[in-house]
Parts: C-alpha cells; structure tokens; sequence
C-alpha cells in the first residue's frame, strides 16, 4: 500500500532519519518502536504525507486513503465541545457515519458528552472512531496508548485487532509499550534513526540490536 526508499530528514542540521526503507502491505499490524527522538513521530507523518522528506520516495497505492491519529494531542482534548461536534473536523459527517464510527469503537454513549470531561482511554477511542471516518486502507496511530493503565493498554490493542479484522485496513503505530504492542503486531521495526531490526515480534525480540536499545528485562521480555 505504502513503499518508501531512501528517506532522509533533518532538523537545523541535525539529521534525525538516514536511509529507511519500509513498506506496509494490506491488513498487516505494524509497530514502529524506539527510544525518544528516534525518529518515530517523524517517520510516521512523512508516511502519512504530512511532512515532506528530504531525500528519498514514498509511493501510495492509487486511491489510498490513511487515517492518521497524531501524538500530540492535548489541544485538541480540552476543546470545549462534543464528540458528536468533533467527529465534524475536519469535515461533516453524517448521523449514520459518526455512530457507526462510534459504535465499532465501543464509544457510541460518549456522543454527547464534552471532550473535556473524556477519561485519556475514552479520548483515545473518540480519536479512534474520528480516523475511521474516511473507512481508511492504512491507520496510523502515533502512541495511541500513552498514558493509559496496562489493562486498558491491552484493551486498546485487542480493538485495534478486531477492526484489522472487521475493516481489512492495514495498521502502524508507533510504541512504547514493547511488552504489550508486541503481541498484536505482526511485524515490528526497531527504529533509531536508521531501521535497526525488523521481522516478527520473536525475531526483534531477540535481536541484539534491539536488546541493546531496551535491555533483556521485562520491557521487552
Ligand atoms: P518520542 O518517543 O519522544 O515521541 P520520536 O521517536 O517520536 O520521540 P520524533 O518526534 O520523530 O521522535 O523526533 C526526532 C527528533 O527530531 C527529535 O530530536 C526532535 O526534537 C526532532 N524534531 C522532530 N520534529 C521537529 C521539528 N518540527 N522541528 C525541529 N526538530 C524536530
Ligand atoms: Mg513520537
């Protein structure tokens, strides 16, 4: 659906991404995982196609359509108006479509209730459902589970892979939560400025590329 060769980026000289190749098929669960400032935020936008790269191509499959949940979000979590109003941004949606949308996220009683009041796991399922307007072939979700309690962690990847089933939609996200994203991805790519492992969660798991970024404790265990 998406392939990219050669990408490069750099802020004020200083360069965050050299070389990555990747590609995401159709209906696999991909996770991006890293240290800070890896590179992973930045990855993902130039992937959703809002952040140009400098060097190197990315090419979408014709007609593709992405929904892209940012990382940064708490703006947009204490504007003073409802979901329903919400799921309008950044264009109206029909009756039908919003609750549908909600429903398949488990959220639909939320429709009225200010954003203001949602709890972090609820605003991440509001953010969910706003994605899956465009019935979109790629979701990217940018650590859609920060700040959320282990359980709910799980709870949030157990959706994710329920409407990889319900939609067909291929997903890549980026985490933190090695232990727990592991298990719903089927493939991971470790990044640090430049891919430095990549396969199954087995396979990254056990490389020592990626023991040394995290450690063999219970993180990545
Ligand atoms: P985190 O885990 O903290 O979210 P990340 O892996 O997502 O980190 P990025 O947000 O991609 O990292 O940032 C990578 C590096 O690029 C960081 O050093 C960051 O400061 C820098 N950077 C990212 N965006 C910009 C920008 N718009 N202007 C300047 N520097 C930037
Ligand atoms: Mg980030």
């Amino acid at each position: 659906l998406i392939e990219a060769r050669g990408l490069t980026k750099s802020f004020g000289g200083d360069v965050v991404l050299q070389g990555v190749n990747i590609a995401i098929d159709p209906s696999e669960i991909v996770t991006i995982v890293g240290p800070n400032g890896s590179g992973k935020s930045t990855l993902l936008r130039m992937l959703a196609g809002v952040l140009k790269p400098d060097g190197g191509e990315i090419s979408h499959a014709a007609g593709l359509t992405i929904g892209y949940v940012p990382q940064k979000l708490e703006l947009e979590a204490s504007l003073p108006m409802t979901v329903r109003r919400f799921l309008n941004v950044p264009r109206r949606v029909s009756e039908a479509a919003a609750e549908r949308a909600l429903e398949r996220v488990g959220v639909k009683a939320l429709k009225g209730r200010s954003l203001e009041g949602l709890s972090g796991g609820q605003m991440q399922r509001v953010l969910l459902a706003r994605a899956l307007i465009v019935e979109p072939d790629v979701l990217m979700l940018d650590e859609p589970t920060q700040g959320l309690d282990q359980p709910g962690q799980a709870e949030f990847y157990r959706l994710i892979e329920d409407l990889r089933s319900e939609l067909g939609c291929a997903v890549m996200m980026v985490s933190h939560e090695l232990h727990v994203v592991m298990s719903a991805s089927d493939r991971v790519i470790c990044l640090n400025g430049h891919i430095c492992c990549e396969g199954t969660p087995e396979i990254v798991r056990n490389a020592p590329e990626y023991r040394r970024l995290f450690g063999s404790g219970t993180q990545g265990a």
